[in-house]
């Protein structure tokens, strides 16, 4: 008689993130996140992209536990943060875990000054880490120090933008997770913002996920990407790979194979869906 080997114990995971078969129902009835399966390597970039309402900020408020207030819930799959599960941790837990949300910009405490909405993102720090935090913040970002008293409803959106980074920085975080840090901004500004992104990432060795409307920024920086349509992943490669599929050409970067500019707004979505499968 054979005695059937035991499963092999699971080795230590390799991923900052590992998210499985993961579904949301807003409302109790209406599911946008449809069995989304990723992983974030510690210490790279994974960019997700996808278009308009293909469920990218309801992946982040999920993995940050921030759906609850949207009446919205995780009702099957898994979330990893480095072997341990934390879909039933509330949002303060998974910050404590090195977990941290950067909304896009708008989302800053406007009728504060720039270093009172720092504060505001060390709540859960000593008086020492958060003074470490805000001179790595201002270190960062020379220009938040030069507004520091200023009232951050009255930044250009770039600065928001940079203000927005800096207060998730300020939770000291191993894994930032930025929602279209690009969103609203004139082309230089968002260069400047993404090479911020990937200095976080070179020199501090911060994980990122982040989430884009803007592919080629984004995959510019990044080390792997994803593609969301509908709830799901359709595509996902290297940076490299994705940027040369001539589906992502064509559909994400606007460009067709003869190098024409193209919209996917322009094609028929039954086309669009059937050359993903
Ligand atoms: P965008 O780039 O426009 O922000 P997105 O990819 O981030 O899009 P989500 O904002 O996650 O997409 O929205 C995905 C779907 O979920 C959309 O159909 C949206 O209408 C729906 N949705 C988002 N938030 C809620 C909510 N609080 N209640 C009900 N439905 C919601």
């Amino acid at each position: 008689m054979t005695i059937p080997a035991m499963p092999s114990s699971p080795k230590t995971s390799d991923n900052m993130l590992e998210v499985r078969n993961v579904e949301v129902i807003y409302d109790e009835v209406i599911l946008v996140l449809r069995g989304l399966s990723i992983e974030v390597p510690t210490g790279s970039i994974v960019a997700l992209l996808g278009s308009n309402g293909a469920g990218k900020s309801t992946t982040l408020k999920a993995l940050a536990g921030l759906l609850d207030s949207e009446h919205g819930e995780v009702t099957d799959g898994t979330i990893r943060m480095e072997d341990r599960e934390i879909s039933r941790l509330d949002p303060a837990a998974r910050v404590g875990l090195g977990m941290s949300l950067c909304m896009e910009g708008r989302h800053v405490f406007s009728h504060l000054t720039v270093a009172d909405n720092l504060t505001a993102g060390a709540y859960s720090r000593t008086r020492q880490q958060k003074k470490e935090a805000e001179d790595l913040v201002y270190s960062f970002f020379p220009r938040l120090h030069d507004l520091r008293t200023r009232v951050a409803g009255y930044l250009s959106g770039g600065e928001q933008q940079m203000l927005a980074i800096g207060r998730a920085m300020m939770a000291g975080p191993r894994l930032l997770m930025l929602d279209e840090p690009s969103l609203g901004l004139a082309p230089l500004l968002v260069k400047d913002i993404f090479d911020h992104i990937k200095r976080l990432n070179e020199e501090l060795g911060l994980t990122v996920l982040v989430v884009e409307q803007n592919a080629k920024r984004a995959l510019d920086i990044a080390d792997h990407g994803y593609i969301m349509e509908q709830g799901r992943i359709v595509l996902e490669g290297s940076a490299d790979e994705l940027k040369a599929n001539p589906d992502v050409k064509e559909f994400y970067l606007g460009l067709g194979d003869e190098g024409a500019r193209k919209s996917y707004r322009d094609v028929k979505h039954y086309k669009r869906r059937k050359r993903w499968l």
